[in-house]
């Protein structure tokens, strides 16, 4: 069988020393789950997680990369993140067996057109325009769990130009990974291939074409994406 129009290319993701790549089947995002970005956004602590989409093919791979200033905003922000890969589905995954559903970690930009963003919200209309919009997650090389082990504490930090913009602690996410992962597989299967972007710190801002956006995790690596 074939198609009647031409297909594409499958979105991936490199992998740490390895020629293989990370095929990303969905994109999943976690809201405000470090608490002083939830508070800087307004809202309440512990609630339930929540999630949104962003498309597979939103995906920039790659550790030094570029991504174009998107149309029909004025408020750009980077949000830098822990991004899960996900290498075994599954549903109703346990807390205490969710680290055997993750390949890998790496790092990721949540971009957001905030003004977008944040006129949806207003409306209660869906984010995705906002949010899921073209070249909108860069994702860095996975490293592989066999590696790294399950980091649970590190430091996060996002630099602008060279400058602190976003710093904290991986262990200071309100939903931690394995909560997060059981949560998640509640409301839908998980699946090899999938990513999960797991919320960013305070600090949260605009950047304009030219700006330089670095993010580093301790014992994951670092990732640059220049804005063009
Ligand atoms: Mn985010």
């Amino acid at each position: 069988m074939g198609y009647v129009i031409d297909g594409w290319e499958l979105p991936s993701v490199p992998v740490a020393d390895s020629a293989d790549r990370f095929p990303v089947r969905r994109i999943y995002c976690i809201g405000r789950n470090y608490a002083a970005h939830a508070l800087e956004m307004g809202s309440d602590l512990r609630e339930p997680p929540f999630f949104f989409l962003k498309p597979s093919d939103a995906v920039v791979p790659g550790d030094d990369t570029t991504i174009p200033y998107p149309p029909k905003t004025s408020d750009f922000h980077y949000e830098g993140e822990l991004v899960v890969a996900i290498g075994k589905g599954g549903k109703d995954i346990p807390e205490t067996s969710a680290n055997d559903h993750i390949f890998g970690y790496g790092l990721g930009l949540d971009m957001t057109r905030r003004d977008l963003q944040g006129a949806a919200r207003d409306k209660g209309r869906p984010w995705d325009m906002g949010k899921g919009f073209d070249k909108s997650a860069p994702c860095g090389t996975i490293v592989p769990a066999s590696k790294i082990g399950h980091p649970d504490k590190g430091t996060i930090w996002l630099k602008v130009n060279g400058k602190e913009r976003q710093t904290g602690d991986i262990s200071d996410m309100i939903w931690n990974v394995p909560e997060s992962i059981a949560y998640l597989s509640g409301l839908v299967e998980l699946q090899s291939g999938d990513l999960i972007y797991t919320g960013t710190p305070e600090g949260v801002g605009a950047v304009v074409s030219g700006d330089v956006i670095e993010v580093h995790i301790d014992g994951v690596g670092d990732l640059k994406v220049t804005v063009e």
